[in-house]
């Protein structure tokens, strides 16, 4: 019983040493950085897929990055494991130079429901509930007060253009505008990281434009870190830097000159 107790104090200390070597080993300019992540999926007893081949990336803080790839390039299961919503099979992600996998299940919610803001191709709003009630749910979850709610809410829908129809259900509004309302949602806990998966993947190409403009401006103005994944070269293009994917493998960086 001693014994165990010691060994498991052993192996905290062990972690922490480990994280606070990696800590000074990463820059404080950093927002997200993997190493050598890898994704196998076991679909039936001995066929294996590896979604994610060996990924190391690094992102800047406030850095807006595009992740491109055909279909089936892992390019999701990347963004799931920077999100901390599903765990790599080997590999490290760093989230502000601390290692994910090192957090207890109160600080992976936390970093999810605080530091991490999601866009889905589908929108996922809840569509029973008016914009600015979707808006609001997250800041629900975060306890946060009724003040700092009312307060973000009516910012958040007001820079994505929506205040006029912050009453509407999903169903009243148009694809983009729908998207605007998910995206005032994610950034509504002020994130220091927001990932989109398609976000423009159901807008028609002058609405999806639009929304990854109005994604850059915010960008600028609250510093944010951004990791959009999209199969839209002109999408794609509006970052600062392109990483492309294919097989579960970076295989190319673009450095574009926005
Ligand atoms: P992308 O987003 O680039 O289209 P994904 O990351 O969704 O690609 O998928 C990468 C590969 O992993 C694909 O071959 C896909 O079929 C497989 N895959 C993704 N999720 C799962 C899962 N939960 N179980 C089994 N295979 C999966
Ligand atoms: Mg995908």
């Amino acid at each position: 019983m001693k014994k165990a107790k010691k060994k498991r104090e052993i192996q905290f200390i062990k972690s922490v040493l480990h994280d606070v070597k990696d800590y000074e080993l990463i820059s404080p300019a950093t927002m997200i950085q993997t190493f050598n992540l890898t994704k196998v999926y076991n679909i039936t007893e001995g066929i294996e897929i590896r979604a994610l081949n060996g990924v190391s990336i690094d992102i800047k803080k406030g850095e807006f990055v595009s992740v491109m790839g055909p279909s089936g390039s892992g390019k999701t299961t990347l963004l799931n494991m920077i999100g901390a919503l599903d765990n790599p099979t080997s590999g490290v992600v760093y989230i502000n130079r601390t290692n994910i996998a090192h957090m207890n299940d109160i600080q992976r919610t936390n970093l999810r429901l605080k530091e991490i803001g999601f866009i889905f191709q589908f929108y996922n709003l809840v569509p029973v509930l008016s914009a600015y009630e979707n808006v609001e749910l997250p800041m629900l979850f975060a306890g946060r007060t009724k003040r700092e709610i009312e307060r973000n809410v009516n910012k958040f829908l007001d820079l994505v253009g929506l205040s006029e129809k912050k009453d509407h259900l999903p169903s009243e509004l148009s694809g983009g505008e729908q998207q605007r309302v998910a995206i005032a949602r994610a950034l509504c806990n002020e994130p220091s990281i927001l990932i989109a998966d398609e976000p423009t993947g159901e807008l028609d190409s002058k609405m999806g434009m639009e929304i990854i403009k109005l994604l850059r401006e915010l960008n600028l103005e609250l510093n944010q870190t951004i990791l959009m994944v999209t199969h839209d070269p002109m999408v794609g293009a509006l970052a600062e830097r392109m990483l492309k994917m294919r097989d579960g493998k970076i295989i190319e960086t673009v450095i574009t000159n926005n």
